[in-house]
């Protein structure tokens, strides 16, 4: 049946691999540690029957043989169908029925799960071994025959949608057109003999489109799932969600066979999904959904809205619930679920089916959740004594902390409520309305913001949620594919709303009698359910809110623990962190987010500003250096005052200050009255500061006059920089308040650009200390950002007191790529695998990786003292942080808002290191806190 290729060796003894390992029934040969090889899902079915919870019996077929069956261009490895064969019979065995048998047939599943969860992406095969004979035993053995032809119907739809390639919608016609015949309104208003005869129409289709008989032989059907749900490793959804979650690609997907249990088999039936605690807002308390008579299916695609499985969950609205419909059966899922937890000791997502009054458990991972969530539940978690600080530290991803960090509604803002939905994801979104997954990629891409609006979503929309503003479906409960794949995206979503009518086909929403048509503006608010008209403004969140001083702190349970779990981070971490900061306001952002200095201001910023702009473009216009000098002592109080600013704010943080970087002609006006009223302000003729502003033009101004050398060509300005720079140290300082200056000289490639920049500082600084008498702390250091500067850091290091690595220049200079315009085809070297990532996002380790690392360690071998740090957008990416952690860099700079992120990365690349065993002597002996 399955082709075959060389049998897979253990590459260490060359004996041969094991291909297939049991679960449950008397067996199991797996345990939760082995993702790697038998995904998540194959290692915890293993570990829930060693814990003897039920769990049906069946078998995992590796990740290996996936990779070996691609790679072998669709054979198995030899020996797997021995393997498998005797799988199958253990299982017969066990439950007395056998695969094939017209009287008590053997149903099984074929499901995927690969290493990382990633839910819905890959294909699943349900009721395999039904055919026109055992259809009938299934009928038999249940008495229930309408349950055994929904079954049978539900098997050749989806092998012959995901098996056999005939597309869902054309089955979904012959089903709808059968409804109409019957007059049936629900679906489970079809009768056996109605199901019977749709299965067979289903079967002439099959045979219409693929030119086959569909297969009878379950052995054939289950090969047939095995290759498909090993072949969806690679469907473009699939890879989109990889790509997304930057999960590898080598991994590939364990294939699970496991004996089929009914949640449809009537009313002592039902099928469900819960969590051990909530994924929306972390709460400890069991929380869940159910279908009574259904399969798992319709649960996870929000084909029908499921109903909370307890009383907590129904939030004091009527309605039925398993708590009260089966009270025995629901104490027993409260048990599992806390034995789960606690073994674990992790928050649980967990499959369950009843049939005919028996629970089943088919599922255990670790549960999606919010960020909101994830902090929650980390220190909780350490409160309660389930997890120590350091596990607590590393559950939580440093990216997702940036929706805590995000806008929400203004409270105070009007809204036009239309509709309510379940709050299935949190976060405050707006946008146009779109309703197809192609359309929002397209939109998202062009920078626009939509919203995704769809009956429900299916694992195909997920190019399109992925750049939706957020997701608003009309059918699906919390644990519906939009709410999971949504929370984990950390996208808002508002999932089941049922007063939504969405017509895909005319592009229209309606909540009552109100109609939104595409291209219209909607607001949602994924933590109430509230679906509002037009465009929704909103303010800080929660902790921002607190940090800003326009909450206390008593307020907010989910500031107290965010910052219990920032502290424990800054106790294990090494890399100092800072912030890019230009204003007081700044400043005052990065201290509260816990930054320890600034590591960048740009001071460019400062004279973009109206009242300076003037001041600036007549000094760049300046005929000779006397008029120069004039046009620079009227930005000298403007720039000393902002410093001024800034040092009372740092309160003797240090403070690094970069001199003018820019190209000058990025300052001068372009349209005719601008250079006219330029002209007038100067006494030139509009004709001779038109030529020098065409003067100015670069042809790569990136590469141009721009960083120190406008500090050679023109020293006053570097002068003038840094007597604001000192002036304003000296008169801080002189008031009591302590001050740390680093002056910073951009663009330094030579050693004698810097220590000309130096010269000029240190001669400023020498005669303001002897005006002021200020005795005031400051170091002068350069960035490495251009190649020759990191290829000569041991001379650069005899000038410098610091580096900062500015990765956003060394990674344009260092690729040859232009970071204004990268954004035209980066993407398509990503998508296209040309390049692992955006190197302008995550440092590109070995190319602009390797220039940090020899000058690091060539500055640190000229200078042992010399302090190390980075200053581009890298230094709020996590994983480049770990990697400056790696280094032994001694500070990351990152935008004010970042820093959060950047403090935790910091703290897990320490704990990982102390894992992998390296940490001890090092990490006590360097200092923290710079
Ligand atoms: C850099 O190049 O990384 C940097 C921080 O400077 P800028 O982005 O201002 O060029
Ligand atoms: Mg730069």
């Amino acid at each position: 049946m399955a082709k075959s290729t060389s049998a897979l060796r253990s590459r260490a003894k060359g004996r041969k691999r094991k291909l297939v390992y049991a679960f449950g029934g008397s067996r199991s040969e797996g345990r939760a540690t082995m993702k790697e090889l038998l995904g998540g899902k194959g290692a915890n079915l293993a570990e829930m029957a060693r814990l003897g919870i039920p769990v049906p019996p069946g078998f995992t077929i590796t990740t290996e043989v996936c990779n070996a069956y691609g790679a072998a261009g669709g054979r198995y490895p030899r020996g797997l169908e021995g393997e498998v064969e005797e799988h199958r019979r253990r299982i017969e065995k066990g439950l007395g029925a056998r695969f094939g048998d017209p009287k008590n047939p053997l149903l099984v599943s074929v499901r995927s799960g690969a290493p990382m969860s990633m839910p819905g992406m890959m294909d699943t095969i349900l009721n395999i071994g039904l055919n026109d004979a055992t259809v009938h035993g299934l009928a038999a053995a249940t008495s229930n025959p309408r349950m055994a032809f929904d079954s049978y119907r539900r098997f050749v739809h989806m092998y012959g949608d995901v098996v056999l390639g005939v597309h869902k919608d054309e089955f979904e016609k012959l089903h709808q057109a059968m409804k109409e015949r019957c007059g049936a309104k629900l679906d489970t208003d079809l009768v056996a003999a109605e199901l019977e005869a749709l299965t067979a129409e289903y079967k002439a289709l099959v045979r219409e489109r693929t030119g086959r008989e569909f297969p009878t032989d379950p052995m054939e059907q289950l090969w047939g799932a095995i290759g498909a749900v090993f072949a969806s490793w690679n469907v473009p959804r699939a890879v989109s969600y990889r790509r997304l979650h930057k999960i590898a690609e080598h991994w590939g997907t364990a294939a699970n066979v496991q004996a089929m249990v009914f949640g449809n088999m009537g009313d002592t039936s039902a099928t469900g999904v819960a969590f051990t605690r909530d994924p929306s807002t972390g709460e400890k308390r069991f929380y869940g959904e159910y279908l009574a008579n259904a399969q798992g299916e319709d649960v996870v695609a929000g084909v029908r809205t499921p109903v909370p499985i307890n009383i907590a969950g129904r939030k004091g609205e009527e309605g039925p619930c398993l708590e009260t419909e089966m009270p025995a059966l629901y104490g027993e899922l409260e048990k599992i679920y806390k034995r789960l937890e606690k073994h674990y000791r992790e928050m649980q997502d967990l499959e369950f089916t009843i049939q005919n009054g028996r629970l089943w458990i088919l599922q255990t991972r670790t549960g999606k959740r919010t960020a909101m969530a994830a902090v929650r539940i980390a220190v909780d978690m350490v409160d309660e004594g389930l997890v120590t600080r350091e596990e607590a530290l590393l559950r939580v991803q440093p990216g997702q902390l940036d929706q805590l960090l995000h806008p929400m509604f203004d409270p105070k803002a009007p809204r036009k409520v239309v509709a309510k939905g379940l709050a299935a994801s949190p976060g405050a979104a707006t946008g146009k309305v779109v309703f197809s997954a192609d359309e929002a990629h397209e939109a998202g891409s062009r920078g626009e913001k939509v919203l995704l609006v769809r009956q429900e979503t299916s694992p195909d929309d997920i190019h399109g949620m992925a750049v939706a503003a957020g997701i608003l479906t009309a059918r699906g409960g919390m644990t519906s594919h939009a709410a999971v794949v949504a929370r984990g995206m950390g996208k808002c979503c508002v999932a089941g709303c049922g007063d939504a009518q969405v017509d895909a086909e005319e592009r229209v929403v309606r909540f009552g009698a109100r109609v939104v048509r595409a291209g219209e503006w909607l607001s949602l608010d994924g933590s109430t359910g509230e679906v509002m008209l037009g465009q929704v403004p909103t303010s800080d969140s929660e902790i921002a809110q607190v940090v800003q001083g326009r909450m206390k702190p008593e307020e907010s349970p989910l500031y107290r623990r965010f910052e219990r779990l920032m502290r424990w981070a800054d106790k294990a971490r090494r890399l100092g962190v800072r912030a890019n900061a230009d204003t007081p306001e700044d400043a005052r952002a990065a201290i509260a987010f816990g930054a320890e200095g600034i590591g960048l201001c740009r001071t460019e910023h400062m004279f973009f500003a109206e009242d300076r702009i003037a001041a600036m473009r007549e000094m760049i216009v300046a005929e000779d250096e006397e008029a120069r000098r004039r046009a620079l002592a009227k930005l000298l109080p403007m720039q000393k005052q902002d410093f001024i600013g800034i040092y009372e704010v740092m309160n003797g943080r240090p403070v690094t200050i970069r001199t003018l970087d820019p190209p000058l002609h990025e300052f001068l006006p372009h349209a005719d009255e601008e250079i006219a009223a330029l002209a007038a302000q100067v006494g030139l003729p509009a004709e001779a500061v038109k030529a020098k502003v065409e003067s100015l033009r670069e042809l790569n101004p990136m590469l141009g006059h721009r960083g120190c050398r406008l500090g050679i060509a023109f020293p006053e300005i570097t002068e003038m920089q840094a007597r604001a720079i000192f002036e304003a140290a000296a008169d801080v300082f002189s008031r009591g308040i302590d001050v740390s200056p680093e002056v910073m000289i951009p663009l330094v490639g030579h050693r004698e650009e810097l220590a000309r920049e130096k010269a000029v500082v240190l001669r400023v600084a020498r005669d303001v200390e002897e005006r002021w008498r200020a005795g005031v702390r400051y170091l002068i250091g350069t960035m490495i950002e251009i190649p020759r500067a990191a290829l000569t850091a041991a001379e650069i290091a005899e000038e410098a007191e610091f580096f900062s690595f500015g990765t956003n220049d060394l990674t344009q200079t260092t690729l040859g790529l232009s970071r204004d315009d990268a954004g035209k085809f980066l993407p398509l070297y990503v998508e296209r695998r040309v390049i692992p990532d955006d190197p302008f996002q995550t440092i590109d380790r070995s190319g602009v990786g390797a220039l940090m690392r020899m000058g690091t360690e060539a500055g640190r071998r000229a200078r042992p003292k010399l302090k190390v740090g980075i200053c581009g957008e890298h230094g709020g990416d996590p994983a480049s942080i770990e990697f400056c952690h790696d280094l032994g860099l001694d500070y990351v700079s990152c935008s004010p808002y970042r820093v959060p992120i950047a403090r935790l990365a910091a703290a897990q690349a320490a704990l990982r290191e102390k894992m992998r065993g390296k940490g001890g002597k090092r990490a006590k002996t360097v200092k923290k806190g710079r």
